[in-house]
């Protein structure tokens, strides 16, 4: 069996700017509004924070309401507009990745999405269907297929985000984990996992993303933090202080071409990590 390595990132902020606040945008209502005074109100009143900003997106919909009838079509169809927005080097990194990994021997790469946005947008992005073996996101439901989106049907909050990685760890695909949610808490020895942590790279920029860092830390995986230096927001700064001075990881500029940062380290952590999978399966066979 082929040895898997997974690269697995957030989305808004780290592939794209905020999708959700284009959306909103998208439909006249002011983004600054929503999150700062609606979402918070929400959260001080005792709501998750994911719960809320999706409880205010249905409040939304509806007739003669800012988001009108909004489908999950319309969410699809909104996604595959994003994809003119991804950050530089984007999506050259995945091609460039994969032919790097091509180049050792039973060794695969995967790439996954997981996200606290919603997951229609990005599956509708041209890079999600050409690249990315899996998403995970929020999910809205309907009545019916073609109906406007009444209720929520998914939320990925903070330590949810976790959740997955342990999913892509144990091999459980998001059709068997629909049939079985509990099969995630399946008792596998770590040896016979899919994709070991070791063999994990996870990229996020936000404080959801602080728990698959935290994973990432202590179980053998690389995590790396993106934050954009133009970025005046001070939750963000604040966040950016808090893991520089923890060194939890390392943070980057959202640039994914081979001469910038983050496009470099990444390149190079899935090369070597390629090696080290060669070298030590040389040194099982009793060579080097
Ligand atoms: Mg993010």
């Amino acid at each position: 069996m082929a040895d898997v390595i997974a690269l697995i990132f957030d989305f808004d902020d780290t592939l794209v700017p905020d999708s959700t606040t284009k959306l909103l945008e998208e439909h006249g209502i002011d983004p600054q509004a929503f999150w700062n005074n609606d979402v918070k109100q929400f959260v001080t009143s005792g709501f998750d924070n994911t719960l809320a900003y999706l409880t205010l997106l249905l409040n939304n919909i509806g007739g003669s309401k800012p988001l009108g009838n909004l489908t999950q079509q319309d969410l699809r169809d909104f996604g595959a507009t994003l994809d003119q927005f991804l950050y530089p080097g984007l999506p050259a990194l995945f091609r460039d990745l994969k032919k790097e990994v091509a180049n050792f021997p039973e060794i695969q790469i995967e790439l996954y999405i997981i996200s606290g946005g919603l997951q229609p947008i990005i599956e509708g992005t041209k890079v999600a269907k050409d690249h990315f073996t899996a998403v995970y996101g929020c999910k809205l439901a309907s009545d019916v297929d073609s109906g406007p989106l009444k209720y929520i049907q998914r939320s990925i909050s903070f330590t949810e985000k976790t959740r997955y990685l342990f999913e892509i760890n144990k091999g459980i695909t998001p059709e068997e984990a629909s049939r079985n949610p509990y099969s995630v808490n399946r008792s596998i020895p770590i040896e016979k996992r899919r994709v070991p942590f070791e063999n994990m790279i996870y990229v996020g920029d936000g404080v959801t993303d602080v728990p698959c860092f935290s994973l990432m830390k202590n179980l053998g995986g690389m995590g790396f933090g993106v934050f954009d230096p133009g970025e005046k927001s001070s939750a963000k700064r604040a966040l950016y202080d808090f893991l520089k001075t923890d060194r939890v990881i390392s943070m980057h500029a959202p640039r994914y071409r081979k001469s910038d940062e983050l496009g470099s380290f990444l390149r190079t952590a899935v090369v070597s990590r390629c090696a080290e999978i060669t070298l030590r399966r040389e040194q099982a066979q009793g060579g080097v």
